[in-house]
């Protein structure tokens, strides 16, 4: 993936993210994060059904990489298992920390391989994972 491919991808995913828009529907998790050293706050909502990620939405204020990474990210959770979601977002944080990772297992959020050498922008790319890592921590709790 080249350099200016990446930077389609984010800019696409900022200018028309994906499932944006919350809705009133209690068979969802809801988690909010925010992200002091930047603008960002974003509220997501997911439904996991039989330990499958069935659906994902997200709101909210950001700035272009943080709304990219959450539009990508709900793009790459819907479909999979819990189980899957979760080594995709052990692989981001690798990848992010410049350790050894899957980038196969990351499909688009790849495109935020560069982030790493922005260690202030880092924060806006992680900040959706960690309002997914509470929707996961909710799910599991209720179980
Ligand atoms: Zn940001």
């Amino acid at each position: 993936m080249t350099e200016e491919i990446k930077r389609e991808i984010i800019l696409d995913h900022y200018q028309n993210p994906r499932n944006r828009g919350l809705i009133e529907d209690s068979s969802y998790i809801k988690a909010d994060t925010n992200n002091e050293s930047c603008i960002d706050e974003i509220h997501i909502m997911v439904k996991i059904e039989a330990d499958r990620i069935i659906d994902a939405k997200f709101d909210g204020e950001a700035c272009a990489i943080c709304t990219s990474s959450t539009s990508i990210m709900v793009e790459t959770l819907i479909g999979k298992t819990i189980e899957e979601a979760i080594k995709i977002y052990k692989n981001f944080n690798l990848m992010l920390n410049e350790e050894a990772y899957d980038q196969e297992l990351l499909e688009q959020a790849y495109v935020y391989q560069d982030i790493s050498k922005q260690p202030n922008r880092k924060k806006c790319a992680l900040l959706p994972w960690w309002g997914f890592e509470k929707v996961i921590n909710t799910y599991r709790e209720k179980k």
